[in-house]
């Protein structure tokens, strides 16, 4: 640290995001980034955007917005673009949570990050034993809730009818649905936005749109709480959306039909890993996303992930007392998934 580093942030322990390895490749399952590329569609209009790259991009982002609404049966003045889905769920900690606010003790660990960052005050609500969430911890309250759905990283999915019960449990607060990855297996609770103004939905383009290095995210909810984060959006990066991200996002919106062939395949390939795996014996958790948290009763998760990334392979290991016997494993290809799974029975072997 500097001499010169703000004292208000002197404290701050920021995110840690999973390897991003430079060095050499991995068969990489740590950061449930897509093994697909994104559409032909969308590289080639990214490409074409990059002759304009001189220009400021439209800070209104008006065609993606529409394009996007639509896809969720909302108007664009329904939508707001972001630089991933960290930056939608960063200006909602700025802007909706003036009485605290409530999430999982396991969850998306960049929650806590915010709330540090923004100086609110912050519960972390225990999951069940069996790593579910209890609905009833959020109802009634009056801090605004963050729920992942499915959760990340056990991938446990609630229902859109037990979102909402939690949404109308209090009508005076927030609730912020985050569907990285509902594509996947969960149910999207964006048919509620219609009928409560005190929701927002956050989703990206990282993951079932095979996107994650081009930085798109989105929030829906009605058009007051659009306008609330727009104020934000236009009083920290108005350009926060790139050309070629612009372009790119359009096109894989035309082609949402290959999206969804995708996510059916990865749904296929995560049946299929978690299948052998349980054969293995690991102990895995029921997942709707694209990625499995599991542990195996013969060896330490730590243990496992070190000699997995000494064999090329690499998943995500988390330090925390409850999740340290496992792994998360982003569900790729077949093929990534075959060498995985050979690569485990070798050292289960040893
Ligand atoms: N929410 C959850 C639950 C995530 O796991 C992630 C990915 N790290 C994000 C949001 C943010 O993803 P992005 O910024 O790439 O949209």
């Amino acid at each position: 640290m500097s001499r010169f580093f703000s004292r208000n942030f002197a404290g701050l322990t920021p995110y840690t995001p999973g390897e991003q390895p430079q060095d050499k490749k991995y068969v990489k399952l740590n950061t449930n980034e897509s093994p697909f590329p994104p559409s032909a569609r969308a590289q080639a209009m990214a490409a074409k955007a990059a002759a304009g790259l001189q220009l400021y991009p439209d800070p209104t982002c008006r065609v993606l917005r529409e394009r996007l609404g639509a896809l969720y049966g909302l108007t664009a003045d329904e939508v707001i673009v972001t630089n991933g889905s960290d930056e939608v769920l960063s200006f909602a900690f700025m802007a909706f949570c003036d009485n605290g606010v409530i999430f999982p003790d396991i969850t998306y660990g960049f929650y806590r990050v915010f709330a540090e960052l923004y100086r609110i005050p912050f519960e972390e609500i225990p999951l069940k034993e069996d790593f579910t969430i209890d609905i009833e911890d959020y109802k009634g309250r009056k801090e605004t809730v963050f729920i992942a759905n499915p959760n990340a990283p056990t991938g446990i999915p609630l229902t859109v009818a037990e979102i909402e019960a939690i949404v109308r449990s209090n009508p005076h607060r927030m609730v912020v649905v985050d569907e990285a990855y509902v594509d996947f297996g969960g149910e999207s609770c964006a048919p509620l936005i219609a009928k409560y103004d005190n929701l927002l939905v956050t989703g990206t383009f990282s993951k079932s749109r095979s996107m994650a290095g081009a930085r798109l995210g989105f929030g829906l909810a009605c058009p007051a709480l659009i306008q609330d984060l727009e104020t934000l959006r236009y009083s920290t990066n108005p350009y926060n959306i790139n050309r070629l991200t612009m372009a790119a996002g359009l096109g894989q919106l035309v082609d949402e039909e290959e999206t969804r062939r995708n996510c059916r395949a990865i749904i296929q390939n995560r049946q299929y890993t978690i299948t052998v795996l349980s054969e293995m014996g690991f102990d895995v958790l029921p997942s709707a996303a694209n990625f499995v948290f599991a542990k195996h009763p013969a060896i330490g998760g730590k243990d496992l992930y070190l000699q997995l990334k000494e064999k090329g392979i690499l998943v995500r290991h988390f330090d925390k007392e409850r999740l340290k016997e496992y792994n998360r494993i982003t569900v790729g290809s077949r093929e990534q998934m075959d060498a995985l799974l050979t690569t485990i029975k070798e050292i289960l072997e040893e």
